[in-house]
């Protein structure tokens, strides 16, 4: 348990170390222990809690100063959260109890065979922009952990049960009496027999080694609703970890990647593209097919005279929302005019007449290769 161990070699740190020392230490820890980098090692997960824990108490000096003054007359491992010493250890200690076990705890002393619920799992989804236009399913697995069928969570052999433990008589901690300058308290410790359990099991159930939990891969159907954009958080509950004593799962919480499309680009609700046209469509107007993400090929009226740059707005064609008022963005069409690169002797001939029409200098006359080419064999 935490208040056994120095919070100074949690951090790895030297008693008198610097608050600059302490706050360098730290971050490297974290970096290490952090759960992103750890995935399904509890031991880096209570590591990295005990990390936070023990620099959350030395990086205020004042809560520093009362832990240094208490190490210094503690004869060793008293549980500060029972004394009551001098009265203040309620609060640096409240704090530190807080941050490892998490609220929810119910009263100040930690009961080991109180229901814990299981922790929360995250997973990354990704989906296509037009799966987080229309909403998507998906059948995740997921490998977590379960109560135990064979010995039912209890971690005893079928047939057998754990005993109430000799020690301390299932109370889990062992209390003893300190002797201080400053008085006498009560110190309790996590009796060294059961770890804190109150029982001891006599066989260790097979399948799950004692630990009255497996680990299993379950199937989960997801629904990923219209409208997600990436980062967007969707808590599945009740599907992450099984609890422990009969506590409830935890949650399981889906981030979504939405993947870029070739031809679409999404800016919150609103979907931006490109709408090809040619030359004379931009100059003449045309009565045009565009695309659009979510609803298939749409008809659209392209006006006389439209710029290249110029931007046609489809209302409501755009993403579903997935929060706040409901409806739909809008899809915005880029115009674009495309040059071709080819022409036909006709075309060629067309164009080079508009352009004596519109009396602006071409390069008119001057033939690609293929035509010098072909003129010659003619
Ligand atoms: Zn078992
Ligand atoms: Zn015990």
């Amino acid at each position: 348990m935490l208040w056994l161990e120095d919070l100074y070699q949690i951090l790895g740190v030297a008693r008198d170390a610097s608050q600059a020392e302490l706050k360098k230490a730290y971050r490297q820890l974290v970096r290490q222990y952090h759960p992103d980098t750890n995935k399904d090692n509890p031991e880096a997960e209570e590591k990295f809690k005990k990390i936070n824990a023990a620099y959350s108490v030395l990086s205020d000096p004042e809560k520093r100063a009362r832990y240094d003054q208490f190490g210094a007359t503690d004869s060793g491992g008293g549980n500060p959260f029972e004394g009551g010493f001098a009265g203040g250890f309620g609060d640096i200690f409240g704090d530190l109890f807080e941050q490892v076990f998490g609220g929810g705890m119910g009263g100040r002393r930690f009961d080991p065979n109180a229901p814990r619920r299981g922790a929360d799992l995250e997973m990354n989804v990704r989906v296509t922009l037009l799966e987080a236009a229309n909403g998507a399913a998906r059948n995740l697995e997921i490998p977590r952990w379960d109560s135990c069928p064979t010995c039912r969570g209890t971690g005893a052999k079928p047939g057998t049960s754990p005993k109430t433990c000799g020690t301390c008589g299932g109370r889990g901690q062992v209390e003893s009496v300190q002797r201080t300058p400053f008085g006498q308290f009560a110190s309790v410790n996590t009796c060294p027999q059961c770890q804190g359990g109150g029982k001891v099991i006599q066989e260790r159930c097979e399948e799950c080694g004692g630990r009255g939990q497996v680990r299993k891969t379950h199937q989960v159907e997801v629904k990923v609703p219209p409208g997600v954009e990436t980062g967007t958080r969707l808590r599945v509950t009740g599907e992450g970890e099984g609890g422990l004593n009969g506590g409830q799962r935890g949650d399981l919480f889906l981030v979504i990647e939405v993947q870029r499309h070739k031809d679409f680009e999404r800016e919150g609700g609103d979907l931006h593209s490109r709408l090809v046209l040619t030359y004379p469509q931009a100059v003449l107007g045309a009565s045009i097919e565009a695309s659009t993400l979510i609803d298939g090929q749409e008809k659209i009226d392209v006006p006389p005279g439209t710029a290249h740059g110029r931007v046609l707005k489809l209302r409501g064609k755009g993403m579903p929302r997935l929060r706040g008022p409901r409806g739909r963005g809008d899809l915005y069409l880029h115009v674009f005019i495309d040059v071709p690169s080819k022409l036909t002797d006709k075309q060629r001939e067309l164009v080079t007449a508009l352009a004596k029409e519109m009396n602006v200098p071409v390069s008119a006359g001057e033939e690609g290769i293929f035509d010098k080419f072909k003129k010659f064999f003619d």
